[in-house]
């Protein structure tokens, strides 16, 4: 999608500090960090919320988890603990409209969240 701001990073047409790369997904920091580890993973394809998901988009969402799982252990943090989190439209707090799984860790979290 040509004015989207993570179809740019897909495409290299802005830069993105990229931490793994697939055929269908993509993992960078997140540029204003909000934990000493925060990785955005999203699907190449573009999919501006979650309730845009369709049946045969499954197999990708779990590819984005299941590189959350993997980045959290070369990251180190598996073991003390990390928060993944897909914000869903205004109230939640989504700012970006194509669908990212933040992992966030190395520090303590709280619960409930902000
Ligand atoms: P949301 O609030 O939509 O769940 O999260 C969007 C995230 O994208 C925010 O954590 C924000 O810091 C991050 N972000 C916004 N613009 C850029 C950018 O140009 N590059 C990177 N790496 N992250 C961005
Ligand atoms: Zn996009």
């Amino acid at each position: 999608m040509s004015d989207c701001l993570f179809c740019k990073i897909i495409d290299k047409e802005i830069p993105g500090d990229i931490v793994f790369e697939s055929d269908d997904i993509l993992a960078f920091n997140d540029i204003t960090p909000q934990a000493p580890h925060h990785v955005l993973i999203i699907p190449k394809k573009h999919i501006a919320t979650l309730n845009d998901l369709k049946n045969e988009d499954r197999l990708v969402v779990g590819e984005m988890v299941k590189t959350a799982s993997t980045l959290a252990a070369e990251l180190g943090i598996a073991e003390t603990g990390y928060r993944t989190v897909f914000n869903c439209n205004a109230e939640a707090g989504q700012t970006v409209f194509h669908i990212h799984l933040h992992l966030l860790g190395g520090r303590q979290m709280s619960w409930p969240p902000g």
